[in-house]
């Protein structure tokens, strides 16, 4: 039908048009057809103004199968979002924002929202990978090992970097060959302690974090 009303009324809508043309019989079988609220009041959720079809019946929440709810902290970046992970059988199924998060109030952007991609992606590295000096292999370690040589170059560089004055004679007793960079889910106590012991005890004096939180 064309819009400029040669055909019967010009109405743009042309399944109303056509309803218009027809009789009442018509009109009411094509009401009640169209319309959602009669097929509700037949035997579906009178309380609702959306429609149901049989399709959506049978879906369920995804969370529905979830055995088990814990809280964290988006991993990317320093907003520090906090998460719920749904797990079933001990494996996490979904990530969503966590609404008692004063951060971020049950949200995630785009990036916090795939944190399960991360969490079960096959490429995941989850072993302690080391590739000694000029080898250009990687190496599985235990974590106990990987942990004892941190510990210890990081003892070695101290030692020996430690400076206990200045060349002017004022005492410093600092270490500026080493530093530490924090990620973006430590929290404000971890944050401390890093600060105790690298600061305090170790004597470094460059210390940064990604977090803010
Ligand atoms: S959800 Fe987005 S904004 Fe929030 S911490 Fe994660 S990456 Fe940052």
């Amino acid at each position: 039908m064309a819009r400029d009303g040669r055909n019967g009324g010009g109405h743009p809508w042309g399944k109303r048009s056509r309803t218009v043309g027809k009789g009442l019989g018509a009109r009411v079988a094509g009401f009640l057809q169209d319309w959602s609220l009669p097929r509700q009041f037949a035997g579906q959720d009178v309380q609702s103004t959306a429609a149901r079809s049989s399709a959506s019946e049978r879906l369920r929440p995804r969370l529905e199968q979830a055995d088990r709810v814990g809280t964290s902290v988006c991993p990317f970046c320093a907003v520090g979002c906090g998460q719920l992970i749904y797990a079933k059988n001990g494996r996490p199924i979904h990530v969503e924002g966590d609404p008692r998060s004063p951060v971020n109030a049950g949200t995630l952007c785009p990036k916090g929202a795939g944190t399960l991609g991360m969490l079960l992606s096959p490429e995941r590295i989850t072993k302690v990978l080391y590739r000694a000096p000029r080898s250009r292999d990687w190496e599985v370690r235990p974590l106990d090992w990987a942990m004892e040589r941190i510990a210890q170059l990081t003892r070695q560089a101290r030692d020996e970097t430690f400076a206990e004055t200045l060349p002017d004679g004022r005492i410093v007793n600092h270490t500026v060959g080493i530093g530490s960079l924090g990620g973006a889910t430590m929290d404000n106590e971890e944050n401390y302690l890093i600060k105790k012991l690298f600061g305090g005890g170790l004597g470094m004096l460059n210390i940064e974090n990604q977090a803010r939180i």
